[in-house]
């Protein structure tokens, strides 16, 4: 049971609310090729299920990708098994994109030379070769597990800082700003964790608990005013989906190093992994 719904009618819910979201922001159309980004974790992996079940109806060409982040002795192998199992019981084609084969250094020797923190440096290393692996395989979209909590969690960090040029990265459909950028959708915008958890649970599918081990204080918060306030962290998407900044979009150029997007004449990837 799932707040007093059974695993059919949790299921039934769910995958409507995933499949009414696609149609009202079009974030898959017939024809397209789409690249799910798999990390192992329960968020990506429902995805993953989801977009296979719907290939046919949406008819679209659907694969996945894996990055190895080469973290020896942290959850790495782990992750990497259940991306397979899944795909190979979905019948979809895996690519596993390794960092070594790409950058200079490892992750954590760049987060040591460059004084960042891992997580940060993890993030540029995923953002660049997700979208540099999806355009080169001729793939127009990259779908990610990106949740109802990792939203708010945005929204509630970007809020507190001030900034405002976030409004667009906090939509189910992101649209490319340069010609070497694909399109990112998340369809599971209007999801939270728990339910994804839940939804791999009865579809007996393994995934990987957390793997960076960080206090989620955002997380906290809003599930306090969800357990006072029920329905606040879906209205609270939703609104996110409809709100609007104009923003003038920071132009882009390409990278004199690496020839990827960035707004700098050296992109974050090439300044963090290359030693030249
Ligand atoms: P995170 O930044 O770890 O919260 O991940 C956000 C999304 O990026 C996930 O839902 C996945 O779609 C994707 N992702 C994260 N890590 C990986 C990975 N190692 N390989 C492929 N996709 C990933
Ligand atoms: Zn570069």
């Amino acid at each position: 049971m799932f707040e007093g719904k059974c695993e059919v009618c949790f299921v039934k819910y769910y995958e409507g609310k995933v499949r009414k979201l696609i149609k009202k922001f079009d974030l898959i159309e017939k024809g397209d090729k789409v690249m799910a980004a798999v990390s192992g974790g329960k968020d990506s992996l429902s995805c993953l299920f989801l977009l296979g079940l719907m290939r046919g109806s949406l008819k679209m060409e659907l694969e996945a990708m894996y990055i190895d982040l080469g973290m020896k002795g942290c959850t790495g192998e782990k992750s990497k098994k259940v991306v397979e199992e899944l795909c190979r019981r979905i019948d979809v084609k895996l690519n596993v994109v390794k960092i070594s084969d790409y950058a200079d250094r490892s992750i954590i020797e760049a987060a040591k030379i460059t004084g960042r923190p891992m997580c940060s440096v993890c993030g540029v290393a995923k953002r660049y070769l997700m979208n540099k692996f999806t355009r080169e395989k001729g793939f127009e979209k990259l779908a990610t597990g990106h949740n109802t909590d990792d939203v708010i969690r945005f929204f509630f960090k970007n809020v507190v800082s001030g900034r405002t040029e976030w409004t667009e990265k906090l939509k189910p459909l992101l649209k490319p700003l340069h010609e070497k950028m694909v399109y990112k959708i998340k369809p599971l915008f209007e999801c939270e964790e728990r339910e994804n958890e839940f939804y791999l649970s009865v579809n007996g599918i393994d995934f990987v608990k957390n793997r960076c081990s960080f206090r989620d204080e955002w997380k906290e918060i809003a599930d306090k005013i969800e357990s006072t306030k029920k329905g606040f962290k879906l209205s609270l998407v939703r609104w996110l989906e409809k709100v609007k900044i104009e923003e003038t979009p920071r132009a882009l150029k390409e990278c004199e190093i690496c020839g990827e997007p960035t707004s700098s004449s050296i992109c974050s990837f090439c300044r963090i992994f290359k030693s030249v």
